[in-house]
């Protein structure tokens, strides 16, 4: 009974696998139907009847090939500016797709949205973060060069230190 019941809580519980993990143990995965969880990223590649997006779970990112209307459903891409739908995927994973001249990819065969993606708000303003970027990278130079000013006085002094001998 215990069991039965530890069985159906384990059942329930998100069978998505990391991408980083596919490919670590990808002989393991290969031709093997898996699911992940991750976010789409940059853009729909169409390719005919079929199309390619990436997606990226924060562990790794993956090509996944698809038929063109599973991309309808997808409508916020992952960039600077954009936090991009979460997807959950299911398909066949590869390590070595004879389709695709040798790729890692998955070829999925559902594709669910999880969550909607989102703008992202930028805390500083595009300006103000090259400013503080500028101002940084000014004042490390100044310590670089200091410090490059400290290393000759300390070798010259070690070289007066050396003729005194
Ligand atoms: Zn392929």
């Amino acid at each position: 009974m215990v069991s039965t019941i530890l069985s159906l809580l384990l059942a329930f519980q998100s069978p998505a696998i990391s991408i980083n993990q596919l490919i670590s143990e990808s002989h393991d995965f290969d031709k093997k139907t898996i699911m992940i969880e991750a976010e789409v990223i940059l853009e729909v590649l169409e390719r005919g009847d079929h199309a390619w997006i990436n997606v990226n779970d924060g562990t790794n990112a993956i090509g996944v090939y698809l038929p063109i209307e599973m991309t309808e459903e997808i409508k916020v891409f992952g960039d600077y500016n954009h936090r991009g739908d979460i997807v959950s995927i299911t398909g066949v994973f590869s390590r070595n797709c004879d389709e695709h001249g040798g790729e890692i990819d998955i070829h999925a065969t559902s594709l669910k949205i999880v969550e909607r993606g989102f703008v992202v708000k930028h805390e500083i303003p595009m300006w103000k973060w090259i400013v503080t970027m500028f101002g940084v990278s000014l004042s490390s130079l100044l310590l670089i060069s200091h410090r490059k000013r400290k290393g000759k006085l300390t070798k010259r002094e070690a070289d007066e230190s050396l003729d005194m001998k």
